[in-house]
């Protein structure tokens, strides 16, 4: 704790979790909690992209924790820092700095990590981003992990928990995907099958998302209980991490929770998902226009965005 690194802009890798449209936050209905009056925002935040804001501040701040916000529009007071290596987990690519979370999130990842040390092959966890050490939006990469209660989780079954910084920074993650993402290929196995269905089961767990054809792949597998099912999401990418996100901590009332997953093991609607990868539709015509993406400013965020980034 209290380390201070500089924010490395270290190149988005194979493990990042972007994509324009990965990790659906809920941005667009982040308005209703109510942004910053532009007159409220210091002279020196305004006209600034809050990515370089948040991007520089190397330590949490000193308030009691609390996530303020959406997903991929907010920020986090108070967050914790996993700590770099412990009994059953490795923190990665320490150089980008985002081993930082609400102190659900930490606990959370601690006791995943040891149910996967608990696996044949596997000592635990390697885990990827969590969220900078204010949150907020970042200088590469996604868009969601913003306010302290996303996580990104290896598919790497960690073999030894003795990296050095410099291997944590040069080693891969595997991909677990074929025909894109259509199907697993060998690399997935049932210790990862363990590891997510252990996750989804958590009560403090909103979604994950993962690739099609692993969604596919559990739902086939399992001849239980499936009601943990629905919480497994079928997302772009996520095939070399599964990215874990956590409702909002009881009590914080200024965390904006996505909407509802829908109703059932969410099973057909992965099925449908992997044959348009299979026999891709013809684009609709009628389709809108992307709308193009804008970097977020302070006056995009909670007013209490503006407090956390001033905090000692
Ligand atoms: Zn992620």
């Amino acid at each position: 704790m209290g380390r201070k690194i500089a924010l490395g802009v270290a190149a988005w890798l194979l493990v990042g979790c972007a994509g324009a449209a990965s990790d659906q936050g809920g941005a667009g209905a982040a308005m209703s909690l109510g942004t910053v009056a532009p007159q409220s925002v210091p002279a020196s935040m305004q006209g600034v992209e809050a990515r370089q804001l948040f991007g520089k501040i190397p330590e949490g701040s000193a308030q009691p924790a609390e996530p303020f916000g959406g997903y991929a529009r907010g920020c986090i007071a108070g967050a914790v820092q996993l700590a770099e290596t412990g009994p059953t987990w490795q923190a990665m690519r320490l150089s980008r700095n985002r081993n930082w979370g609400h102190p659900d999130t930490i606990d959370f990842v601690e006791r995943l990590s040891r149910f996967a040390a608990t696996q044949p092959g596997w000592e635990g966890l390697y885990v990827g981003d969590i969220s900078q050490p204010r949150g907020g939006p970042m200088l590469s990469g996604h868009r969601s992990h913003q306010n302290g209660m996303d996580v990104d989780i290896w598919m790497l079954p960690p073999k030894r928990l003795d990296l050095t910084r410099s291997e944590r920074e040069s080693i891969s993650s595997i991909s677990l995907r074929r025909a894109g993402g259509a199907y697993t290929n060998d690399n997935w196995s049932r210790q990862h099958f363990e590891i997510l269905r252990a996750a989804a089961k958590d009560p403090r767990m909103e979604r994950i998302f993962i690739f099609p054809g692993a969604k596919v792949a559990m739902c086939d597998m399992e001849t239980g209980d499936r009601s943990w099912l629905r919480k497994i999401r079928p997302w772009w990418g996520h095939h070399y991490h599964f990215h874990v996100r956590l409702n909002c901590p009881a009590g914080a009332r200024h965390c904006e929770a996505q909407d509802p997953i829908p109703p059932g093991d969410g099973c057909a609607e992965a099925r449908e998902w992997v044959r348009n990868i299979l026999h891709p539709p013809p684009p609709d015509p009628d389709a809108p226009p992307p709308i193009p993406r804008r970097e977020l400013r302070m006056t995009d965020l909670p007013g209490q965005c503006v407090s956390v980034l001033q905090s000692p």
